[in-house]
């Protein structure tokens, strides 16, 4: 190839005047696209990722090719008429396979494209292309023969190749990587030797075979270095990166001055202000779509730390903050963990609506702030609790401040045109001594605010004494071991249908307890007992035996179900908890890919270490492992990529009202697309209408579950629920719901 171009080159000096040497300006002159096309050929049959990419421009070269020799040949002397209608056709069919070529090449290269990059090439082409029709055309309206549309045709599509080179570097953080040098190079000359000889045509100054010649040969030898040089095509995540909204500002700036300069009376080719006013206008509308990409953004993150309804820091936020602060710790520290639960909320709720309610909430927010000093955290964690942190805080200081905070809260609120009355309890745990870790500390200040309310003190410290025999006074955690391996307990089991195939794959066991004297208990109302009271390792064993044994009745029953069984933090941290799961999997013989494990993010984040080490060794097993409620937690996505995880399970606070609520449904559906980037399929809970299902299933959701399918059923209803899935019936919600 650089024989051929240099042969040729050294003709344009030796070849003087302007001569038609076949030899040359044929031979040698095409030796660089026959030879820049093979290596681009070449190249795509070694790349998986770039294959069509380099056979787009090795196309495009070959088709220069023929045209070239098309034209040489003409030359030559062989009589036919040339037809300028072949060789434009070519020309636009080489530019639209070297775009194609480029942007496929910049699109394996990065990920996170938004419609805003793409509109910001089509501002800067627009741009260009004014600029150069307005400079060729020169200041007139006349119908120029250089204005006219074939000839603006090449030079603007050269630029529009080198804005698609640029845009490129740019969203690749300004680095010139070989490849981009060498195609950029390419496409550079390309566009020069265009415009030159553009201008050289028009001034009647172009000499056939000359220097300027040399251009294209050479133009299509850079290409093909380029692909000589290809790097490993590495995905880059493109961020909003501030500097690159320069690039269409000024193209829209010249645009707007070129419109002012036509406006003037002084008239510019029609053309060329045409694509200003475009620029301008698709300048216009990309700004649009930053702010809202903007905004998104900003609520998506916003709401991921704040509670939605008070603003202040939300659960996730204040076990971050928390657990970073006792890393930090230095000896004779001392903090206090708090937790405030108002009294008789619920009723005042009910009673006078969920507007009250919810002004009540926001009201609480700043008199507790009044209380508090520099370094504390108030954070609500959900429904009517809210949860602090006080900073050097002892056990009296603690005491005092928290009394003060309940007093405050006791003064009447005023909503509307009422006055509310509310009081609250708190519960408080002083680190070090009464808990290690960020979990412990709010489960015994937990506690401590159970006790606090039950005795009507306003304010409670932990005792663990006083406190174990006071949970014990009720009898519950009595009541409750006892109801383990008693047939006390049920499992319920939940579905989670597969998207794509309109099949159940697998089901949740979810378990409740029928308690004699109390009904059908929820887990949420007995697990946190079985956690503070040491059940739940015995639980979670009862739990998995009857799982594990009821996937075996529906094998046999002809649904081969897999199963799911979510286990607490204590339960993963038992040190013979890997064990147990491969005795009881052999004990009824269930492959250990049937079984899934569901953790919740923030079990694992709060003994990282022992965790990763449990969850490694299951996985070693084949057992599969989900992440829980998936955004409720506090865990980041940096570190979500560390975790041997095979499922993330989407929270229901995201999904169930997705559709009421815009910023939701844009973190459900950029949530989609996170795991899928992480390889990661994805359920979403709390599925309860067909549009919340059509639009999961348009953002490419994998799994659903919720009671739009089915609330959780016992084994034997879930077999009917099943076979009556199977057999198709349109009018039953259930089935179309499956089968669309
Ligand atoms: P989870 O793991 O998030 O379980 C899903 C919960 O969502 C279940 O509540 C289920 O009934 C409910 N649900 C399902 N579909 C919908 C829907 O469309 N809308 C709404 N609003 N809710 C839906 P459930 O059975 O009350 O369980 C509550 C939590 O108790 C579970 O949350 C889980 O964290 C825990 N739990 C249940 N069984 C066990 C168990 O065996 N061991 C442990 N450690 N925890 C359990
Ligand atoms: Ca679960
Ligand atoms: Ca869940």
């Amino acid at each position: 190839m650089l024989t051929g171009l240099a042969v040729f080159a050294a003709s344009t000096f030796i070849d003087v005047p302007h001569a038609f040497a076949p030899l040359f300006d044929l031979g040698f002159y095409n030796v660089p696209w026959a030879c820049a096309a093979l290596i681009c050929f070449l190249r795509a049959r070694q790349t998986d990722q770039d294959r069509l990419a380099w056979l787009a421009i090795g196309a495009g070269i070959g088709l220069d090719l023929v045209a070239n020799v098309y034209l040489g040949v003409h030359e030559v002397g062989l009589d036919a008429p040339i037809d300028e209608s072949i060789i434009d056709m070519s020309w636009i069919g080489v530019y639209a396979l070297y775009y194609i070529g480029a942007v496929l090449l910049v699109r394996t290269r990065m990920t996170g494209f938004q419609a805003s990059i793409w509109l910001d090439g089509v501002v800067a082409g627009l741009g260009l292309s004014a600029i150069t029709v307005c400079l060729l055309a020169g200041p007139s309206r006349t119908a120029d023969a250089v204005a006219s549309a074939p000839a603006m045709t090449y030079p603007i599509a050269d630029e529009l190749l080198l804005v698609v080179v640029v845009t490129a570097v740019g969203l690749l953080g300004w680095k010139i990587t070989p490849l981009w040098g060498f195609l950029g190079a390419g496409f550079g000359v390309l566009t020069v030797t265009n415009a030159t000889f553009l201008w050289q045509q028009a001034s009647s100054g172009y000499t056939p075979g000359g220097l300027l010649d040399i251009g294209w040969p050479a133009s299509v030898a850079l290409i093909a270095a380029a692909a000589l040089v290809s790097d490993q095509a590495r995905t880059h995540h493109v961020s909003n990166r501030p500097m690159l909204v320069a690039v269409p500002a000024v193209f829209a700036l010249i645009s707007i001055a070129l419109l002012a300069y036509d406006g003037q009376g002084r008239p510019l080719a029609t053309a060329g202000v045409y694509a200003a006013l475009g620029c301008c206008l698709t300048a216009l509308v990309r700004l649009g779509l930053t702010f809202r990409e903007v905004q998104t953004l900003a609520d998506t993150r916003r709401l991921a730390r704040t509670d939605d309804l008070t603003g202040l820091p939300n659960r996730r936020d204040f076990y971050e903050r928390l657990n970073e602060r006792l890393h930090n710790r230095s000896p004779g520290d001392e903090l206090a963990v708090v937790i405030l639960d108002l009294d008789r909320f619920k009723e005042i709720n009910d009673s006078l609506g969920h507007a009250a309610g919810d002004a009540l909430l926001v009201a609480v927010g700043p008199r507790v702030a009044d209380v508090l000093r520099p370094g504390d955290l108030l954070a609500r964690l959900g429904g009517d609790e809210f949860a602090l942190f006080l900073e050097g805080a002892s056990r009296d200081e603690a005491h005092m401040i928290s009394s003060r905070m309940v007093r405050e809260i006791a003064a009447p609120f005023v909503v509307g045109d009422m006055a509310l009355h509310v009081e609250a309890s708190a519960g408080i745990a002083v680190w070090p001594t009464d808990g290690a870790d960020v979990d412990e500390l709010v489960a015994r200040a937990d506690v401590a605010m159970f006790v606090a309310k039950s005795m009507r003190t306003a304010v409670e410290l932990y005792e663990p004494e006083r406190d174990r025999a006071y949970l014990d006074r009720f009898g519950v955690i009595e009541a409750l071991r006892g109801a383990i391996g008693s047939d006390q307990l049920v499992l319920h089991y939940q579905p989670k249908l597969h998207l794509g195939s309109g099949r159940v794959r697998g089901v949740e066991a979810l378990v409740r307890w029928e308690d004699p004297a109390r009904g059908l208990v929820p887990p949420d109302q007995f697990i946190p007992l079985a956690e503070q009271s040491g059940l739940m390792g015995a639980l979670t064993a009862w739990v998995l035996r009857q799982a594990l044994l009821q996937a075996v009745t529906w094998k046999n029953q002809g649904y081969p179900l897999g199963i799911a069984v979510n286990v607490s933090a204590s339960s993963l941290r038992e040190s013979g908890f890997p064990d147990l799961v491969a005795d009881l999997l052999r004990e009824t013989g269930v492959p250990p890919h049937m079984l899934t494990l569901e953790i919740t993010e923030d079990t694992v984040m709060s003994d990282r270490e022992r965790c990763l080490d449990v969850l490694h060794r299951l996985r070693s097993f084949g057992i599969r492992v989900s992440v829980d409620d998936y955004g409720t937690g506090h865990s980041s996505l940096a570190y979500l990529r560390e975790l041997p995880v095979d499922e993330l399970k989407l929270d229901r606070s995201f999904v169930s009202t997705m559709n009421d609520d815009q910023r939701l449904g844009a973190i459900v559906e950029s949530t989609i697309g996170l795991a899928h980037s992480l390889g990661l399929p994805i359920v979403a809970e709390g599925v309860e209408t067909v549009d919340v299902k059509d639009r999961l299933t348009a953002a490419g959701c994998d799994l659903i579950q919720g009671y739009l399918l089915t609330r959780p059923l016992p084994g034997p209803a879930l077999s009917t629920w099943l076979a009556e899935l199977s057999v198709p019936r349109p009018s039953n919600v259930r089935t179309s719901s499956a089968a669309g």
